[in-house]
């Protein structure tokens, strides 16, 4: 059994300063039931609490550690930069190498801007189909998550479902009503979207493997059937690729389905954990963007030296090793199937979705293939085995809502480690 008490002391102080105690709301186990655990320091695998907890780590940042934390690539990129200072607020060298890097690996970018988080890279890309193609409304799907800009926070996915607020309160009726939802999934929901609406949608936004209502898998033509849509009439088609970008393949979930949006929103990988995002796509809709177009978008800190070093580094990396994506495909396959046999022999109702080095398990017999069918999980059944997985020291989401995230750092042996403690875990989740 693992104790926290320097944590709870210090979750408890957090409050009295911080807004529930936690500067993003995913960090909190409101959903799970107990205290986030206050951390100290990661490496590999391995994270370590302020009561001297170990975990292995299954979040990675939300994503972005693919090589686990505190890769000597990536560190020693840093270290490097570090004192040549921390912001010019002027042009360098390695922004142009990084947007060179980016657009040699992503199909559809021949463009990039950079900017500080996901949510910047998509109210950005939004803005910018929105001037380019002179339209107001746009089409995002139920559950999926962009962050947190007013317009994105209508149906959104992430700590939005978590906590119950799906659509949040200080967005006005006007912002709401240009933003359009469909079902995951669901090519005739939108088509019905695009005819009541003819000539007026400008872009149509999603996921292309969803990460955010947990893991939910486009299913065979959703993405091209979008895109033949998108062609016709003359809409924007944005992949949010902030959690999928660089992870499921070197040029992201584009490439591994074989479809090209449009434009591209990028976050926190490209940055090695550094507060990083960007968005791109052609050239002819890039042009639209300041101070090469009309539509106005900038930041102090874009591009920031430090985070383009720790950028330049993972990417350089990934793009140099693509055997890092069959490790990671491999260790993700050996979890599923242990969890696979686990809950079989447990009797347990489950639905496991994945795709390469992401995947989620829900406690329901039901495919889950949209924000719908997610819900038919058990999330209670969910909240204790959060809980007993912490307690046999492996640290997961803290939501249903949210998928697992594989790093190279996952050995065989870890893998196994894991599989054994889900067995354990489902055990005394389900008193059995
Ligand atoms: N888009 C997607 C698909 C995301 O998963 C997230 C965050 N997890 C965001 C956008 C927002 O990114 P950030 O938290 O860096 O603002």
């Amino acid at each position: 059994m693992i104790q926290a008490p320097v944590s709870n002391e210090l979750f408890e102080r957090a409050q009295h300063t911080i807004p529930g105690g936690v500067n993003s709301p995913v960090r909190a186990f409101r959903a799970v039931g107990g205290n986030p655990r206050f951390m100290v320091s990661a490496k590999g695998p391995y994270m370590f609490d302020e009561d001297g907890n170990q975990y292995v780590e299954f979040i990675n940042s939300w994503g972005p550690m693919i090589l686990g934390h505190a890769p000597a690539v990536v560190q020693e990129a840093v270290m490097a930069a570090v004192p040549n200072s921390l912001s010019f607020g002027a042009p360098t060298r390695k922004e142009v190498e990084m947007a060179e890097l980016i657009v040699s690996m992503v199909p559809g970018i021949e463009k990039v801007r950079m900017v500080n988080s996901g949510t910047e890279a998509t109210m950005s890309a939004v803005r910018v189909a929105r001037g380019y193609t002179g339209r107001s409304k746009f089409i995002k799907f139920e559950g999926c998550y962009h962050g947190h800009g007013d317009s994105f926070l209508i149906s959104a996915g992430s700590g939005a479902i978590t906590l119950g607020v799906p659509d949040s309160p200080g967005v006005t009726t006007g912002v709401a009503a240009d933003t359009l939802t469909a079902p995951y999934n669901d090519l005739n929901a939108v088509q019905t979207l695009v005819d009541a609406n003819k000539g007026e949608i400008a872009a149509i936004i999603l996921e292309p493997v969803a990460g955010n209502m947990g893991l939910v898998v486009p299913e065979q033509g959703f993405l091209q059937g979008l895109r033949d849509i998108c062609d016709k009439e003359g809409i924007v088609l944005i992949f949010d690729e902030v959690m999928t970008g660089f992870r499921l393949a070197s040029g992201g979930a584009q490439q591994l389905y074989g479809v090209t949006p449009d434009m591209t929103t990028l976050g926190k990988i490209i940055g090695g954990g550094m507060p990083v995002g960007a968005y791109g796509g052609k050239a002819e809709i890039m042009n639209y963007v300041a101070p090469a177009g009309p539509v106005y978008q900038a930041g102090t800190l874009s591009g920031n030296p430090i985070a383009m070093s720790a950028g330049m580094a993972m990417l350089s990396h990934l793009k140099n090793n693509p055997e890092v994506y069959a490790q990671l495909e491999q260790t993700a396959a050996r979890m599923v199937a242990g969890m696979e046999a686990n809950m079989q022999k447990l009797g347990v109702k489950f639905t496991i979705n994945r795709v390469g080095s992401m995947f989620s398990i829900f406690f329901t017999d039901k495919p889950v293939t949209d924000f719908e069918s997610a819900k038919t999980s058990d999330t209670a059944l969910f909240g204790k085995y959060f809980n007993a997985m912490l307690k046999r020291g492996i640290y997961l989401a803290p939501s249903q809502y949210e998928a697992l995230f594989i790093s190279t750092a996952i050995t065989d042996e870890l893998a196994d480690q894991y599989i054994q403690a889900n067995f354990e875990a489902l055990q005394e989740a389900l008193e059995i």
